[in-house]
């Protein structure tokens, strides 16, 4: 992210009056999606029900959408009465998305922990 010249990274600016009402790190609060409590929005766990910041897909989720592919794979190789080489590149293709499309699926949330 890039920020101006005119921005030191969220500062208050001297030569502007500050207002009672407003504290200047309200900017940065966020409400957690599992318990709606105020964290800071660069926090990576809430401080309030131990919630984490996810990117990407579990292990697990991982194994199984690319055991997902491969199957899609075989059945397509299967179905399709391809020879070992075409279906070793389909396969292959569909692992690939398979993982692709688990992961930009499950892009970054919020997890509660166990
Ligand atoms: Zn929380």
């Amino acid at each position: 992210m890039e920020t101006g010249p005119s921005d030191p990274g969220g500062n208050p600016q001297p030569g502007r009056p500050s207002l009672p009402m407003r504290a200047p790190e309200v900017s940065g609060i966020q409400l957690c999606p599992v318990c709606h409590g105020k964290m800071r929005q660069t926090a990576e766990i809430c401080p309030h029900c131990g919630a984490e910041k996810h990117f990407g897909a579990t292990p697990w989720e991982a194994v199984r959408f690319t055991l997902g592919g491969l199957v899609i794979g075989i059945l397509f190789t299967i179905v399709t009465r391809a020879g070992w080489a075409v279906g070793a590149v389909a396969i292959l293709a569909c692992v690939t998305i398979a993982f692709i499309v688990c992961q930009s699926r499950h892009g970054h949330r919020w997890m509660k922990r166990p």
